[in-house]
């Protein structure tokens, strides 16, 4: 590049990164991720060494953060708080080493006090006598914003100090907002529909530079300390181990994990070891720190620019990346969810190529305002699936396009259903849907369903896997011979199956309701529409309004109920299990005649001839309503074996108590 040229980019590069310092400085709200901004900060510090005649005094490489804001006083640091030099690198680390090593004119291994680099905000502060004077922010390393008031809400911070202080002290630490403490603040503030913060780094500055020290308070700020400023009297640690010590007994929560170690190898094996438990630790970290233990050393070393020469810190792969949004594809969950996904340009995102990311759902989509051909922040760190994190919107197209939900399945192509309020859409060919079918089938076997002895989920598996079932009707096709050649299937459990099918297929219309897996259609809602209207054909046919008229049913089951009956994909299964045999004796409507109209009852107990399914079945059919509780309201509690606390409630309310034999009576 020649001279002419660098100097346009260091222009450009300049303004990006005052532009990004300020909105992540000052405003607490960065624009890009760290990644992209240590990148362009590289590059200029680069293109500075190679033309040091472009290298002016206000470049963001001679610059530490941001001037403090003309809302708070100011405070003067007695030392001042600088920088850190970054590393990615072992060949960094090995020139940094070496450098260490020159300098000093030392041949010996240097010993390094090794901590993990908190991702928070810097604070300093200042102790008289013991008493907590002041706490500022860092600012831009000379002067920092009084947050006295906000800092001291922090629980572990000493307002006074234990034992042997210096009579004038300042200390360095971190205030970081815990990853959990994050999540609920910014689950809060969406709900509440407040701005959410990008990270928890961000929201801890945020909480902090607050001007109403009560929002601080409300925030669940930390403080680790790590480091001392400006102090009267003798030296009183000759290492920074021994300063670490000194912290602590004074009363400070000190940085966990610290430890010296021998050389540029030692560090090695503490970053690795620190980088395993990254994902485990509850506060963020972006990295280590490496500082030289000896503070004859330090201070022989001192300082260049904006950063002292005895300390590096040694960054982690980033978690956060820039890339472009290609498309946007919708998979369809076990459940029926349909999840976006979005399509990238593929992006190493902390060592793994990342070329798909979640969207979670079209709330995020709108609330984010993403769209395809967008510039977007992806997120991975640890196990978790990688995410769009937001669109850099200085950076969109004007060909971006709006992501829109389909209208069909993208597997099985039933229609797709978004109930209002929610997040999530759904597929609604449940019966139907390859994406749905192993749920399906296994909740269609289940015991409360249709109760098909022997089909237990590892055969479900089995047999859609192999192809021989994909729809629950197919179930009913099925024969010994194709049964008998499954693996681990013998001929005698073969033939048990095929009468456990047989069996199934005489049921009650309550059962083959909650069979068919309708979202939120249960047992008790499957028993209220069975009595209620006696037959399949009215339910299917019902309108959201009718199917709100009866008893428990509310405007979302009412919704699931009819556009699960609206797919035609849905009502060709259901004709199919009918033709192939499935049956239920008519419904005896709940009348005022039936024997227990009106009634409502409670039981306790086993009983020796019916199962507690089959008791409130024919509970229901003599019309009583069911209860799970004992209240005034109950008629009569139904005791049977070993009966619970039911009973002696009934007892204290003077409720009658009746037992198998009277509900034998009512039957005959
Ligand atoms: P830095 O964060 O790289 O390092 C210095 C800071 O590390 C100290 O001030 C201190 O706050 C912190 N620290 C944490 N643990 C420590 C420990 N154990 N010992 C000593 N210090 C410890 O440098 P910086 O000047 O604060 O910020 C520059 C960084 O901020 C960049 O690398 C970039 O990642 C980020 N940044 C991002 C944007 C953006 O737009 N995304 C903008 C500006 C800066």
């Amino acid at each position: 590049m020649n001279k002419a040229k660098a100097k346009a980019r260091i222009n450009i590069l300049k303004d990006q990164l005052n532009e990004y310092s300020y909105n992540y400085y000052v405003l607490d709200n960065p624009l890009v991720p760290d990644s992209e901004y240590d990148r362009l900060f590289r590059e200029l510090q680069s293109l500075e060494r190679e033309f040091p005649e472009l290298h002016t005094p206000d470049s963001p490489t001679e610059r530490i953060g941001a001037a403090p804001l003309a809302a708070f006083a100011q405070v003067q640091h007695h030392k001042p708080m600088l920088s850190l030099t970054n590393a990615f690198s072992e060949e960094e680390l090995i020139a940094f080493d070496k450098r260490i090593k020159d300098r000093l004119k030392s041949t010996q291994e240097i010993i390094y006090a090794c901590e993990p680099k908190l991702d928070g905000l810097a604070i300093n502060l200042l102790y008289e006598k013991g008493l907590l004077i002041r706490a500022a922010t860092r600012g831009d390393g000379i002067t920092g914003e009084d947050v006295t008031l906000n800092v001291k809400t922090i629980k572990s911070l000493p307002l006074k100090l234990r034992d042997n202080y210096p009579a004038i002290l300042e200390v360095r630490g971190e205030v970081y907002m815990p990853k959990q403490s994050f999540l609920d603040l910014n689950k809060l503030a969406h709900a509440n529909n407040e701005k959410v913060f990008a990270n928890p780094r961000n929201a801890a500055a945020g909480s902090l530079r607050q001007l109403d020290s009560k929002i601080t308070a409300s925030r669940n700020l930390a403080m680790y300390c790590y480091d001392v400023g400006e102090y009267s009297g003798a030296r009183f640690a000759n290492s920074h181990s021994e300063v670490l010590a000194c912290l602590k007994e004074w009363g400070f929560s000190v940085i966990p994990y610290a430890k010296p170690v021998k050389g540029i190898a030692g560090c090695m094996v503490y970053y690795k070891d620190i980088l395993s438990k990254r994902d485990e630790l509850a506060y963020e970290i972006d990295g280590v720190v490496y500082k030289v233990d000896n503070i004859e050393e330090q201070r022989d070393l001192g300082f260049i620019s904006r950063a002292p020469r005895w300390a590096i810190a040694h960054k982690f792969p980033a978690q956060e990346e820039i890339t472009v949004l290609e498309e946007v594809d919708f998979q369809v969950g076990r459940t029926g969810a349909l999840t976006p996904v979005a399509r990238l340009q593929p992006v190493n995102v902390a060592g793994v190529t990342v070329c798909n990311a979640t969207l979670h759902n079209m709330d995020e989509i709108e609330r984010k305002d993403i769209r395809i051909g967008d510039t977007v922040i992806i997120r991975r760190a640890g196990d978790v699936i990688p995410e769009v994190v937001s669109a850099l919107l200085n950076k969109r197209p004007a060909t971006a396009k709006r992501i829109h939900l389909p209208k069909k399945c993208p597997i099985c192509g039933s229609h797709i259903e978004r109930i209002e309020e929610e997040a999530i859409a759904r597929c609604t060919g449940g019966l139907f849907c390859a994406a749905q079918r192993k749920a399906a089938i296994k909740h269609f076997a289940s015991r409360k369903a249709m109760d098909i002895e022997g089909l237990g989920d590892k055969l479900v598996e089995q047999l859609v896997d192999t192809g021989l079932v994909n729809h629950v009707d197919d179930l009913y096709k099925l024969n010994l011979n194709q049964l008998s050649n499954l693996e681990r299937m013998a001929e005698k459990s073969a033939q048990n199956l095929l009468e456990a099918l047989e069996k199934s297929k005489i049921t009650t219309l309550s059962r083959f309701l909650f069979a068919l897996g309708i979202r939120e259609v249960g047992e008790s809602t499957g028993r209220v529409l069975a009595q209620h209207y006696g037959e399949l054909e009215l339910i299917a046919k019902a309108s959201i309004e009718e199917l709100q008229s009866v008893h428990d049913i509310g405007p979302v089951v009412a919704a699931r109920i009819t556009s699960f009956f609206a797919e035609p994909h849905n009502l060709m299964v259901i004709k199919s299990l009918r033709q192939l045999g499935i049956h239920w004796p008519k419904v005896k409507k709940e009348s005022k005649d039936l024997l227990l109209s009106g009634q409502t009852v409670a039981i306790t107990g086993s009983f020796t001839e019916f199962s507690r399914e089959e008791l409130i079945e024919k509970l229901q059919a003599l019309g009583a309503k069911v209860s799970s509780s004992v209240s005034q309201k109950t008629s009569f509690v139904l005791a049977g074996e070993s009966p619970g606390s039911k009973l002696d409630k009934a007892r204290e309310l003077n409720i009658p108590v009746k037992d198998e034999k009277y509900l034998k009576n009512l039957l005959i």
